[in-house]
């Protein structure tokens, strides 16, 4: 299906979301955002698997500086089910407009919260993305942290567009709820919208490096860094190639300052 038939309407977030540079961000708690995960396989559960797949987007100031120029991505984002705030930069652009967020929700918290859900409830992951063998890892992991999690199937793959029917046929034969893509921004968000329509899962979230951490791969900044505000710093302290990427954070605040405290609509 062409993207400009897809219902671009996004249906589960909160009515007052905050627009960071013309990007949505919404109102969430992680506890929040959980829920409405949920509630979204539930609901293609009981639709018998007729409900069109829905994203979920964990936005970060990388990402909004993309999205300046990048239409899709920021088509993609605003129209997802779901834009949490991933980031310190996001978080703070939210106060800094008036439109709190009530906590900043990561891709890497998130994976392990909805998987102990889904371990509960009997709803499968599928991983895909990252280095080979590192999804296996992810996966082994995660099973650990949520006892019972169905992991329905792991797959390196690339996001190259070539590659797409194979993907979407393991994926359909592993018959899995829940989709992760671990391709980077904006590739895995990319490659989820443009597949939407035939995705066969409820949910498909991008999550970045959260393979790498999970499985050992990368090492998470600790604790108290976290709770500082200052993951960023120690990401780019371990992996110091990431500076040029990392100018996103500095251009991102003088804009968001420049175009003032306000909501930054769409
Ligand atoms: N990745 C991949 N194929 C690609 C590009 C990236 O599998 O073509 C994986 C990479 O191995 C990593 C993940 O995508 O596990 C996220 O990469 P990165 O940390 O750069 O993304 P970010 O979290 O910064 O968006």
């Amino acid at each position: 299906m062409p993207l400009s038939q897809i219902d671009a309407t996004p249906q589960h977030h909160s009515p007052e979301a905050a627009y960071v540079l013309g990007v949505r961000v919404d109102r969430l708690s992680q506890r929040q955002a959980l829920d409405s995960i949920e509630q979204i396989i539930a609901q293609w559960r009981a639709s018998d698997y007729a409900q069109v797949c829905q994203q979920i987007v964990t936005a970060n100031p990388e990402f909004v500086m993309e999205a300046q120029h990048n239409k899709d991505f920021r088509t993609a984002i605003n129209a997802a089910a779901l834009s949490v705030a991933d980031g310190m930069g996001v978080v703070w652009a939210t106060r800094y407009i008036g439109r709190p967020v009530p906590e900043r929700v990561t891709g890497t918290d998130l994976l392990p919260e909805l998987a102990r859900r889904c371990a509960v409830a009997g709803y499968r992951f599928y991983l895909l993305g990252a280095a080979p063998g590192i999804a296996e890892g992810a996966g082994a992991r995660l099973q650990e942290l949520a006892p019972g999690l169905a992991i329905a199937g792991t797959y390196a793959g690339s996001p190259a567009p070539n590659e797409e029917e194979e993907i979407i046929e393991r994926v359909r034969a592993a018959h899995a709820d829940v989709l992760c893509v671990a391709y980077g921004a904006p590739a895995q968000n990319l490659w989820i919208w443009r597949n939407l329509a035939r995705l066969p899962v409820a949910v498909a979230i991008g999550v970045g490096g959260a393979y790498d951490f999970l499985s050992g791969r990368q090492q998470r900044a600790p604790v108290f860094l976290r709770k500082m505000g200052l993951e960023w710093l120690y990401r780019l302290y371990r992996e110091p190639r990431r500076w040029r990427r990392m100018l996103a954070l500095p251009r991102f605040a003088t804009r968001v300052i420049l175009r003032g405290r306000k909501n930054h609509d769409a």
